[in-house]
């Protein structure tokens, strides 16, 4: 199952991933992270498609996508 990991002191609370993710696997969390941002949170986990869009979008690089074979490839040269 394709897991996603949130580096919350990274996250700035841009919410582009919660934007972007097609399955709703993120929300904002109530809690200030330490430079003071509400950070993302994978509040529905098992929809996560492993899809890697929020990871792309994510402009401080916040986000891990975790999945055990290839089910989607973006970029093929
Ligand atoms: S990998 Fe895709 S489905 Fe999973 S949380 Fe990110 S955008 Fe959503
Ligand atoms: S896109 Fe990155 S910086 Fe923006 S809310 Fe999501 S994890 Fe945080």
């Amino acid at each position: 199952m394709p897991k996603i990991v949130v580096d919350e002191k990274r996250c700035k609370g841009c919410e582009r991933c919660v934007e972007v993710c097609p399955q709703g696997v993120l929300a904002m969390s109530k809690k200030l992270n330490q430079k003071g941002y509400f950070y993302a949170v994978p509040t529905e986990q098992p929809k996560c498609l492993g899809c890697g869009l929020c990871a792309i979008n994510c402009p401080d690089v916040a986000i891990e996508v975790f999945v055990h074979g290839t089910q989607y490839q973006f970029h093929s040269y």
